[in-house]
């Protein structure tokens, strides 16, 4: 019986995380579970799921609840979290937290030596440095629960990064992969919401629609796999059947399939290095549509060159792109802003900002906070 502890276990990917634990009762037990807000969801699956530990990470919750399940020690706050991580017994934190609010606990659960199946690629984007050094001296692996990723896990197999040419990273292309360009002022935060493919958070569903997310994960896999970033690729793949490509020095290619859910890549995080046995929805093979493939235009989407163009640099500008999309989106669905002024507050916030070459935790933390406040309080001198 395996032991998880699931962050963020209203989510989009916490509730991913669930139908995965209903079908795998027998191999999976969760022992600790976080909202931030979402108090009456964390208590009906504490009930269901019989959860000792819970967290409720926005403290001004405490006041407003009067009655919690009667088994489960419930506490408040992120210090809080982070002393649970520390103290709980489990075998495995799958980290479901949106944004950059999800660092601490990533860096917590490998500075304790738990193993991490982390769908918070935020983490990597912002300290991705800091943490594979800390991997080096922590019992602790990173299991990435990103689809594209797990592929990529998958397909690399025993072989060495030596072996591997380049990465190939699919992208479905977001609501607006064919939308013309001259009808990009008329996005709504409605149309934003609402991905061909998946059924995921806000902040995640507006960086596939801007392809940050694909910039993310570009930078998500450099670190995971060791891969310089002009050896990881992205494509436009619309059917999202392929997770991504493993092209190997020889000219042989590996992919990933499966039917578009994120159930197949949590149970694997969760159980790697092992496929076991399970009902999660089949791909029938003879029932796929065409693939198709098609370059992604840097011109529909302007913050993945953007984010790559940071990433190269390095040093804190990664988090410095992470923290104004963050305020930008918070912007955008505030109705303060359009869709097409995200791209133009992060590339105005990373371009005047004096890069720091190897920041650690606390002053990543630091910048992505002020960053985050400035953006919000400025946003009009920058669209
Ligand atoms: P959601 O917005 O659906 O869920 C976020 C979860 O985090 C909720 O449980 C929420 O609690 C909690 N949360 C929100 N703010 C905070 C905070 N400040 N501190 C602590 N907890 C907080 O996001 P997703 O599930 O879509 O995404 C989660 C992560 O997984 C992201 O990093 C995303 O990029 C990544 N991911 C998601 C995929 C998907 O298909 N959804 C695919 C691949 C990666 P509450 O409900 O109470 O607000
Ligand atoms: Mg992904």
């Amino acid at each position: 019986m395996k032991k998880i502890a699931i962050l963020g276990i209203t989510g989009s990917i916490g509730i991913s995380a669930l139908e995965v634990v209903r079908q795998h009762r027998d191999d999976l037990e969760i022992v600790l579970a976080t909202s931030h807000d979402n108090y009456q969801k964390l208590f009906e699956y504490a009930i269901e799921f019989n959860i000792t530990e819970l967290v409720i990470t926005n403290p001004d919750r405490q006041k407003q609840i009067t009655d919690r399940p009667e088994h489960s020690n419930l506490q408040f706050g992120d210090e809080q979290l982070q002393y649970k991580i520390e103290s709980v017994d489990c075998d495995i934190v799958l980290n479901a937290i949106s944004g950059s609010a999800g660092l601490r606990s990533s860096i917590t659960t490998i500075s304790t030596g738990k193993d991490l199946a982390l769908a918070n690629k935020e983490s990597l984007v912002m300290a991705g440095k800091k943490i594979m050094q800390m991997l080096k001296i922590s019992k602790s692996r990173i299991l990435p629960v990103d689809s594209e990723h797990s592929a990529i896990l998958q397909a690399l197999g025993n072989s060495t990064p030596e072996e591997v040419r380049s990465i190939i990273i699919t992208a479905s292309g977001g609501p607006f992969r064919d939308l013309p360009l001259k009808e990009f002022n008329k996005i709504t935060v409605e149309d934003t919401l609402d991905h061909p493919t998946w059924d995921m958070g806000a902040k995640i569903s507006i960086d596939s629609a801007t392809m940050l997310n694909k910039g993310l994960e570009v930078i998500e896999a450099h670190w995971l796999f060791n891969k310089s970033y002009q050896d990881i690729k992205a494509v436009i793949h619309p059917q999202s059947i392929i997770h991504s490509f493993i092209e190997f020095v020889d000219g042989s290619i590996l992919a990933q399939l499966s039917f578009p859910t994120m159930q197949i890549p949590i149970l694997y995080a969760l159980t790697y290095p092992k496929h076991i046995i399970s009902s999660l929805p089949k791909t029938n093979i003879l029932d796929l549509p065409n693939l198709n493939f098609k370059p992604l235009s840097t011109k529909r989407y302007p913050l993945f060159q953007i984010a790559l163009q940071a990433a190269e640099q390095g040093g804190i500008l990664t988090t410095v792109v992470n923290a104004a999309n963050e305020a930008a989106i918070d912007l955008f669905l505030t109705k303060k802003i359009m869709f097409t002024d995200i791209a133009k507050i992060v590339e105005k916030q990373v371009n005047k900002f004096d890069n720091i070459s190897d920041p650690d935790i606390d002053e990543i933390i630091e910048i992505n906070n002020k960053v985050y406040i400035q953006t919000k309080q400025n946003y009009k001198k920058l669209i």
